[in-house]
């Protein structure tokens, strides 16, 4: 399986040729910038780790990332001890086995997820701001105390358990982001039934294959939601799904509007049933490896796959890495705009601030409503500490100029996280320079759905506290990264690159795919033996930082030389006029691969379409080389994506292939027409 999946991966006999390459495109990127206040090398133990208190050995923080590779056992046990609350203590941190694909944390323990994000909150922090619920309406956010979210989580646990939800079952949450629906997680977790959200965004046959598949008898949906203003038929939505899903048994119905809306004999209106429920739920202990939820992938390069993740080992690892990827500290507030249909939503809105006592942000609406300054207004009204997003937001709204953030006071920002996909260089710059008035950490945090959590961020470190643009850098505690070439043999040393692969278990992992544990042993441990292949490739620069190169399945062969598509899009964005671009690979006659260039430009670009051309095969010339030479650059008003936002660079491969027939599954696609244009454009340019 390795040659084939690798089948584009380093030859040796090109390897020189490929590291010059990538070291001159360097040369043109050599800043960094420092780390700020707060975040020094030094370890505080006493802050910081107070757990390692007692280890002298530990004085910085590379010390402690050596440690936590060092003794995994250790190091996972006291966090585990003395971060998450317990009914009963575990025995072993971790028990594993990569051939057959299964991994068990700290079994033995017993906990409940809710009583970690709320109860364990409530003496202390009982009136203090669990949820700030940023309403679509701009100006019109609310505040939830933890004591609030309790009652709510209460009356939403009696609900289920009495309409009967039973642990174990499966409820598929269809709802916008809001209060309403951080609560039905929690309740989730409180009953021990399996959550399974659904982004409010996918249409009703998406909704029906995931609930399907789920084997789901309870939706939890909404009458209407609004996004941006428009108003969307969430029921209806959900009224065509379900008769497509007859394994549904009840549909819970939040009237998020005042708009009614047809009652069936299988809904509940939820608003009114929740006056009846008393708020005291009682609590269902789980086992530390019982499932908390499972989740779809985005889907960017084949169908989702339902990944499930544990309750201790997930909620753990959310706990931590939120706490030292972005510094946090309780009080502050914390600004994920990503929606709860995502990983992101639960690591980083849900379970990440909650199990810390933090203060969390439910973003209801979108970046460009009531114009692109939304974010930033909200900035400033909420005085937030950190936002996190994802870099195909900070490329829309770059396009819309300057003027929309500096109207705006951003003194309260402290980080700026993104994820999603690489963050190329001109957006760093402007997060950097314009959102963050060069004041702010830039926190590139690389992650997938099945890893639970961030796995490599720019935490601080002995190596330099440096923070370096385009890149995530640096492993988080408890990581082990190693890359991998085609023949499956681990690639050593500084300034290589290969398939991005974690050796050693964490406690966030993806336990399985929902009822395809082949799948799962076959997509993520079979490739190269005994660890974890994250499908993406990475560059290892010379300081030991990592780069991300791109999907393994979309690494170019161009004449026997392999080329990241992250790379060349790097540098055509950094053209004033462009806004962005995709680069993939397509059959070619001579070169065996020749690159086809997607590009979108920005708002009231001065310069013709012709000249662009000349001048992006210039810039690639110079900044790589001219084996990076796209055959085709094709000008296209937007990209297909994935309803996360992210790229489907799958289908952009198929149309340059002329395999329009071919484009497989669409479902998670977010603009059709798109995908029309560009076929119609590429047919012209034959
Ligand atoms: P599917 O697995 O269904 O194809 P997906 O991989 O897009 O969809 P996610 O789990 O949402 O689903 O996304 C994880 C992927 O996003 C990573 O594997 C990586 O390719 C990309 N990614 C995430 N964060 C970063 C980052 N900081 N830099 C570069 N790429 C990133
Ligand atoms: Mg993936």
């Amino acid at each position: 399986g390795l040659s084939r999946v690798l089948g584009n991966c380093l030859h040796h006999e090109n390897a020189r040729i490929h590291r010059s390459i990538n070291a001159s495109s360097l040369l043109n990127r050599t800043w960094s910038y420092r780390f700020h206040k707060g975040r020094s090398n030094n370890i505080s133990t006493s802050t910081d780790y107070p757990e390692f208190r007692d280890l002298p050995h530990i004085k910085t923080h590379n010390d402690l990332y050596k440690f936590s590779i060092e003794d995994p056992e250790l190091f996972w046990s006291r966090l585990a001890r003395s971060r998450l609350t317990w009914s009963k203590d575990f025995s072993t941190a971790c028990k594993s086995d990569f051939s057959k694909g299964k991994f068990g944390w700290f079994e033995g323990g017993v906990l409940n997820a809710s009583v970690n994000c709320i109860d364990r909150h409530l003496e202390k922090r009982g009136d203090e701001i669990a949820l700030i619920w940023e309403r679509d309406e701009p100006g019109t956010h609310r505040f939830y105390t933890y004591k609030k979210l309790s009652e709510m989580v209460g009356k939403i646990g009696n609900l289920l358990t009495n309409s009967g939800v039973k642990a174990g079952d499966r409820v598929a949450i269809y709802l916008p982001k809001s209060p309403t629906a951080i609560a039905t997680m929690l309740a989730c977790a409180r009953i021990g039934a399996i959550h399974s959200v659904v982004f409010a965004g996918f249409s009703a046959d998406a909704l029906a294959g995931r609930i399907n598949d789920a084997q789901a008898e309870t939706v939890v949906t909404a009458n209407q939601t609004i996004r941006g203003g428009k108003l969307i038929e969430l029921k209806k939505m959900v009224d065509a799904a379900v008769s497509k899903s007859p394994c549904v048994k009840r549909v819970l119905v939040y009237y998020r509007t005042e708009a009614k809306v047809p009652m069936g004999k299988l809904d509940i209106d939820m608003t009114k049933a929740m006056v009846q429920e008393s708020p005291n739920c009682p609590v269902v202990e789980r086992n530390s490896e019982d499932t908390l939820f499972m989740l779809y992938t985005s889907g960017s390069t084949g169908s989702p796959k339902g990944i499930t993740h544990s309750t201790a080992g997930y909620l753990l690892y959310t706990n931590v890495t939120f706490k030292h990827a972005f510094d946090y500290n309780v009080g502050e507030k914390f600004g994920c705009v990503a929606d709860i249909g995502w990983i992101t939503g639960h690591s980083y809105v849900l379970y990440g601030p909650l199990s810390n006592g933090g203060t969390t942000l439910l973003f209801e609406s979108t970046p460009l409503y009531p114009d692109p300054g939304r974010y930033w207004e909200m900035v400033e009204r909420l005085k937030l500490n950190h936002i996190y997003l994802a870099p195909t937001s900070l490329r829309m709204l770059l396009k819309s100029g300057d003027e929309y953030v500096k109207k705006y006071d951003r003194s309260s920002l402290r980080k700026l996280g993104c994820v999603g996909e690489p963050l190329n260089h001109e957006a760093w710059e402007w997060y950097y320079n314009v959102v963050g008035e060069r004041r702010c950490d830039i926190i590139d945090t690389w992650w997938q759905t099945e890893t639970g959590g961030i796995c490599i961020s720019p935490r601080p470190s002995e190596i330099g506290a440096d923070i370096q643009p385009g890149m995530p850098m640096r492993p988080m505690p408890g990581i082990d990264l190693a890359l991998f070439d085609s023949q499956g043999k681990e690639v050593k040393g500084e300034d290589v690159e290969g398939a991005l692969c974690i050796r050693r278990p964490w406690p966030g992992m993806a336990r399985t795919i929902y009822r395809d544990h082949d799948r799962f042993l076959k997509t993520y441990f079979q490739t190269v033996p005994d660890v974890y292949y994250t499908g993406d490739g990475a560059h290892r620069h010379k300081e030991g930082h990592y780069q991300i190169t791109g999907r393994m399945d979309d690494v170019l062969n161009v004449s026997g030389h392999r080329l990241g598509t992250a790379e060349i899009e790097d540098v055509m964005d950094d053209h004033p006029d462009v806004a962005e671009t995709a680069v993939v690979g397509f059959p070619h006659d001579i070169k065996g691969e020749g690159i086809y260039a997607y590009v979108v430009l920005k708002d009231g670009r001065k310069t013709k379409k012709n000249e662009l051309d000349q001048q992006l095969r210039n810039a690639i010339k110079k900044k790589i080389g001219g084996l990076a030479l796209p055959e085709v650059i094709l000008f296209t008003p937007g990209l297909p994506r994935t309803r996360s936002g992210k790229i489907m660079r799958r289908i952009l491969r198929k149309v340059a292939s002329n395999k329009f027939d071919e484009l497989g599954d669409t479902s998670t696609l977010s603009e059709p027409e798109i995908v029309d244009f560009i076929i119609n454009k590429h047919k012209e340019l034959l």
